[in-house]
């Protein structure tokens, strides 16, 4: 209605003059501004309308009327009285309110939220392939998750009043260091377009004790939403570390970060309404709360729990122990990818509550990466690093090429590290820093190819001056 209003006044500034009589009815886009005190509407408050285009605030007009109350003079004979005074006549000024003086309504831009639905979910085939252009190797995760996801905004579109009750599909994920977990999550939530929100487990603590409430991953994520509670209940919350709070082994203090932080965890995990500040980040005590309801939430929890291994090789070699398997025994201590053998009862064994494992019923592990696993990621995700300082260096005109064993090297050396992909970006920044702060001061030089030498510091780097014949490279980095 308003619209229609500002339309239609927007329409007779074009054929009308402002202050035309016809106008001064009308919405013309700009606010009314008071004649005496000069404060627009917006400040003011509401304006008295006088013939003429003249607008005067209700408190400048009640100061007037206070003023000629509290005295007793006789206003026209004083005026008339007094040299060079005459009566304003109120049309005199109908022309002396330039529109430049006028302030320019705020423009109210019409909401176009886009309403999300299962249209916006690709199905698994897609997301998986679309995982595929940034993240490396972990297939088995990819696929899983994929599928996962999918049935889980299935689930959240589904016609309420169906008699089959869909689970939830919040997910639990194994996986080393460094292997991909947050990046598997980030990139999800991106390709999806739904607000993500990162927590570490260990920062929670049961309500009232030093450290986050639980309840504070759903405040992230509102303020991730914008503060739009729609969208952040069909979100992702992912929670790092969540080995971190396993049931604490033989302690006799209250556990107020591991199994009770599990247990006052299981009610978001399923789905309840939880009251939460809006804007998270405000340090007003004042803010004001609303209701999120954590249903279509869809929690990922992820940890490296480092002594799985020893606890599933335990079993594993405890099965084998008996009967006619006595021969296997042992086998499993050289098995890489022994994560991928867990089951709940060794979840268990490490520390994590049934009924807490009951409400992530989505388990998957991700493989170690591997030193050709760390190679292609240095170079082939859309992101890839090398990409990165290639097209830094572009630039510059300048062409960046790494040797093929200059970038084992590298993965080598990561490797060392036993902290994933992670490290990769620090051994690189490294060495490019020289790279990065030399070349541009030469313009001759042309081309620059990293060799093993140089990331092993046994040697320099090969340049190229401009003009000059390419013998070196070859291969694709
Ligand atoms: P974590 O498993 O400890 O959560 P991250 O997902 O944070 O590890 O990985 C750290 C960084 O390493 C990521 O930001 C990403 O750039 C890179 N990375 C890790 N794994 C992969 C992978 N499989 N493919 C591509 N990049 C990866």
């Amino acid at each position: 209605m308003s619209e229609d209003r500002e339309k239609n006044g927007d329409e007779g500034t074009s054929k009308t003059t402002p202050e035309s009589p016809e106008n001064s009815e009308k919405d013309d886009g700009y606010e009314k501004v008071c004649f005496m005190c000069r404060r627009p509407e917006s400040k003011a408050g509401k304006m008295i309308s006088l013939p003429g285009g003249i607008n005067i605030c209700t408190e400048c007009m009640q100061k007037s009327f206070d003023t000629m109350n509290n005295s007793n003079m006789n206003y026209s004979d004083m005026l008339n009285n007094m040299p060079n005074i005459s009566m304003v006549d109120l049309s005199s000024l109908q022309n002396q309110v330039p529109k430049r003086q006028r302030v320019k309504k705020k423009e109210e831009k019409p909401e176009t939220k886009k309403e999300f639905s299962m249209k916006d979910i690709p199905p698994p085939h897609i997301i998986k392939s679309r995982l595929d252009e940034y993240v490396i190797g972990q297939e088995h995760a990819k696929k899983v998750m994929a599928v996962a996801v999918y049935n889980h905004y299935k689930r959240v579109f589904a016609p309420s009043g169906d008699d089959v009750e869909i689970q939830k599909s919040n997910m639990l994920m194994i996986g080393p260091t460094g292997s991909g977990k947050t990046y598997l999550v980030q990139t999800l939530a991106r390709l999806l377009d739904v607000p993500l929100a990162i927590t570490d487990a260990t920062s929670l603590t049961e309500a009232g004790y030093i450290g986050d409430d639980i309840e504070s991953v759903v405040s992230k994520l509102l303020a991730a939403a914008d503060n739009d509670v729609e969208r952040a209940e069909h979100g992702i919350i992912f929670i790092d570390e969540i080995d971190k709070i396993a049931k604490k082994k033989n302690t006799n203090q209250r556990d107020v970060s591991g199994e009770a932080v599990q247990q006052g965890m299981l009610k978001l995990l399923e789905g309840s309404d939880i009251e939460v500040p809006v804007g998270a980040n405000s340090k007003n005590a004042m803010v004001p709360l609303t209701t999120v309801n954590t249903k279509n939430i869809l929690f990922i929890c992820g940890g490296a729990f480092p002594d799985l291994p020893d606890i599933i090789k335990e079993r594993l070699n405890r099965q084998a122990s008996i009967g006619f398997q006595a021969d296997l025994r042992d086998k499993y201590d050289q098995d890489k990818d022994i994560l991928s053998k867990v089951t709940l009862e060794d979840l268990r064994v490490f520390g994590m509550v049934p009924e807490f494992l009951g409400r992530l019923p989505i388990v998957f592990t991700l493989q170690p990466l591997t030193e050709d696993m760390l190679v292609q990621i240095l170079r082939e995700p859309k992101n890839a690093i090398l990409k990165q300082y290639k097209r830094l260096l572009e630039l510059d005109e300048v062409k960046l090429e790494f040797e093929d064993d200059a970038l084992r090297a590298i993965a080598r050396k990561a490797l060392e590290k036993d902290t994933g992909a992670r490290a990769l970006r620090a051994i690189i920044e490294d060495f490019m820093l020289d790279i990065m702060y030399e070349i541009p001061k030469d313009d001759s030089i042309g081309e620059v190819l990293i060799t093993r030498e140089y990331v092993e510091h046994t040697g320099g780097p090969k340049i190229l001056l401009r003009g000059q014949e390419i013998p070196l490279l070859g291969g694709e980095n």
